[in-house]
């Protein structure tokens, strides 16, 4: 059931699932924040209390995106056999320069993030990053290939990052908005936007 609540000077909505497991989660999927309660929880609202700065933080930043999301444009014109062309090219490029190999590249419409980067080196890239500029894509791929020398998001992996892009900050967050984007374009599209959630950083793992 659709809820509401007022955090400081924010008013956030949300919905509350019950189900089987031990500890409460919560997500925000479209926008929305879903809590995700173990069956025997008695106050819910107690959740959203001891949450309330986390929750209050991630609202703000997801309003505050979709402002600035406004001012970018989707790049409309790149064909899907184009796009895995880029892909395969970067990938193989960046295999080479760090001396990598992979198992495959797959291409999959994923409704929560733009890529990842399996144990058996196999890199799958969602196909709604064709629709991004160049550089995003860049990055992405970059980012996904180098997670063959570290799994994790850790200083290390950062400090990998850093050597190619050093202002990876300043692209997460563009492609946080550019998530925005890539979500309106499917709701006026007609397709149902699924569970098409919001990455709060860039999780490909
Ligand atoms: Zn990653």
């Amino acid at each position: 059931m659709h809820k509401k609540i007022n955090i400081y000077d924010l008013e956030v909505e949300y919905d509350v699932d019950y189900r089987d497991i031990r500890y409460p989660r919560l997500e925000f999927r479209t926008g929305n924040l879903l809590l995700v309660l173990p069956k025997n929880t008695k106050d819910h609202k107690e959740v959203i209390d001891k949450h309330k700065n986390w929750i209050y933080r991630k609202n703000s930043e997801i309003i505050s995106s979709l402002k600035e999301s406004k001012d970018k444009k989707l790049v409309m014109d790149r064909t899907a056999e184009e796009f895995k062309e880029i892909v395969k090219n970067k990938v193989n490029l960046f295999l080479l320069e760090c001396d990598l190999n992979i198992n495959g590249v797959n291409f999959r419409n994923m409704s929560s993030k733009w890529a990842s980067c399996s144990s058996q080196k196999n890199l799958t890239i969602n196909t709604l990053l064709k629709y991004l500029p160049d550089r995003l894509i860049d990055y992405v791929v970059y980012h996904e290939v180098m997670h063959l020398k570290e799994r994790k998001h850790n200083e290390k992996f950062w400090g990998i990052v850093n050597k190619k892009f050093c202002d990876h900050q300043k692209i997460e967050k563009e492609l946080f908005l550019y998530w925005f984007l890539v979500q309106d374009l499917i709701k006026n599209s007609g397709k149902p936007p699924a569970n098409l959630y919001i990455p709060i950083l860039f999780p490909c793992s």
